[in-house]
């Protein structure tokens, strides 16, 4: 098993050339957490990821909305990159940041080297279909033609309590699973 300060291949480092103290990674964590909150609150599987700027601004945010959407790739990531992209008016998120309570899936890794993000930090480990390492590693295929760096473990244990605490919930049969269409 991984630690909490297990890392893929750790890069913290900013465009300007420094290095992150860390805080800022807490709170953009904080930040794709309090997304994953809300699919929590609509039933859903709580993961949640915000897209940051170059220069530091939240300009994606979104939460896993499948059920609701009746959309398989609705995940957090797929819905944070498609609101940056539009803020960009580029599909080429170069430079971005993209911060995810869950590692990313292969779906979602496959839009992430799309989109050409350049960092990808994720808090928790998924070992069912993670493609950071959980289950695959799609990075560790040199062949592709574009590499993202990828980090893990900032506010692992909270997010990994959130999806604990919803499959408990679903289990019990209290999930208050919102179906409805918005
Ligand atoms: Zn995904």
């Amino acid at each position: 098993m991984v630690s909490a300060n297990d890392t893929v291949n750790i890069a913290y480092a900013n465009n300007d050339g420094s290095n992150d103290n860390g805080s800022s990674n807490h709170y953009y964590m904080r930040q794709a957490l309090e997304q994953a909150y809300l699919a929590y609150q609509q039933g859903e599987i709580p993961v949640g990821a915000v897209v940051v700027s170059a220069n530091g601004e939240i300009i994606g945010k979104g939460y896993n909305r499948t059920i609701m959407d009746a959309d398989p790739t609705a995940h957090a990531e797929i819905m944070a990159l498609r609101m940056a992209a539009k803020a960009m008016g580029n599909y080429r998120l170069t430079g971005c940041k993209l911060y995810v309570s869950l590692e990313p899936c292969m779906m979602c890794l496959g839009a992430i080297l799309h989109s050409r993000l350049s960092e990808i930090v994720f808090a928790a480990r998924d070992v069912k279909t993670g493609a950071c390492g959980g289950v695959i590693d799609i990075h560790a295929n040199h062949q592709l033609n574009h590499q993202t760096r990828v980090s893990m473990g900032i506010l692992q244990e909270e997010s990994t309590a959130l999806l604990r605490q919803f499959f408990k919930e679903r289990r019990q049969g209290k999930n208050h699973v919102n179906t409805n269409k918005v």
